[in-house]
């Protein structure tokens, strides 16, 4: 099956950079982008990321996509599911870009069935709204691709070589395994940067702290930028893994406290070099 026409769930940063990433390939793709934000439609029409767009989903029916695509936050999936069942061809193939898969992969495959397919790029910034899209967005970044036992094959190497075709490297992946991992290397970090905001905003008192950010400290908290409601959801739907990353956070802190409350300057020395040595490890191992 040939892809031709393209709907996207959530005219934003990801799905706008899918479609235009699409239209590089394929420049004679015709896309239709679903927001409830009409601004978002514009700006995607106008900057030619979408060719037609509403607010209102039951328009997907006329336009027939071959390929849905939701790109809209986590925790708004299930209902747009529900919507989706009754207006799409049942050839029809619909993935997502959500940074959580777990539980939610097994719920969706449930209301549409096994053409549905999960998906996470690993790419992205703090950066929200369809204005920021770009099409090489995604190249040279991996793709995560989680289908079940339940997951129609030809679906998914459908969706494997479109990713392909747009530079990614697809690696497959259990869906609660994805959770553990992005939990950790994802999601805690996400978190740490805004508790570390929070916790300056509770210091600020009778100084403003944030009138004197060192580069450390604008490195560290770029991702707090990053958009409240996309990372609400992300938070809510991978909770057990998030809380449990948390935990494990907290404990690494208040061993550091104690290491530096009572001078050991020793173990201190010990705890800093092997997150040194485990910090650099990353870029070694991946160029
Ligand atoms: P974004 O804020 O740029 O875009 C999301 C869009 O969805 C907005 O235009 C919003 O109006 C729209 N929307 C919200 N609720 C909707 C609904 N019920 N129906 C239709 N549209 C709706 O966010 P983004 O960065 O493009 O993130 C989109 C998805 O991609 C999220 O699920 C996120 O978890 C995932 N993701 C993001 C990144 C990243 O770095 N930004 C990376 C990987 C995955």
């Amino acid at each position: 099956m040939r892809i031709e026409r393209v709907a996207i769930i959530g005219v934003g940063f990801m799905g706008g950079s899918f479609c235009l990433a699409l239209k590089n390939v394929y420049p004679s793709m015709r896309t239709f982008g679903i927001d409830i934000n009409e601004q978002a439609i514009e700006i995607g029409k106008e900057l030619k990321v979408i060719d037609q767009g509403s607010t209102d989903i039951s328009e997907l029916k006329d336009f027939n996509p071959q390929l849905v695509v939701l790109a809209s936050p986590v925790r708004t999936f299930i209902e747009i599911a529900q919507s989706l069942r009754e207006l799409i061809d049942k050839e029809c193939i619909v993935t997502d870009l959500g940074s959580v898969k777990g539980h939610l992969v097994y719920e969706l495959e449930n209301i549409l069935g096994p053409r549905f397919v999960g998906g996470h790029p690993i790419a992205g910034t703090e950066k929200s709204g369809v204005q920021y899209s770009r099409n090489d967005l995604f190249k040279g970044k991996r793709f995560i691709i989680t289908p079940t036992t339940f997951t129609d094959k030809d679906a998914k190497s459908l969706l494997k070589s479109l990713w392909e075709e747009i530079g990614s490297f697809v690696e497959e992946m259990d869906p609660h395994l994805h959770d553990y991992i992005f939990g950790a290397v994802s999601h805690l970090p996400h978190a740490v940067a805004f508790a570390l905001i929070d916790a300056l905003i509770r210091l600020s008192d009778g100084v403003d702290l944030f009138k004197y950010p060192g580069a450390g400290f604008k490195d560290f908290t770029r991702i707090a930028a990053s958009d409240p409601i996309m990372w609400r959801d992300i938070f809510l739907e991978n909770k057990e893994n998030v809380v449990k990353c948390i935990d494990a956070y907290i404990n690494s802190l208040s061993k550091l406290k104690i290491l530096i409350q009572d001078g050991l300057e020793k173990e201190l020395t010990l705890y800093l070099e092997e997150a040194r040595e485990n910090r650099n490890k990353i870029d070694r191992n991946n160029g």
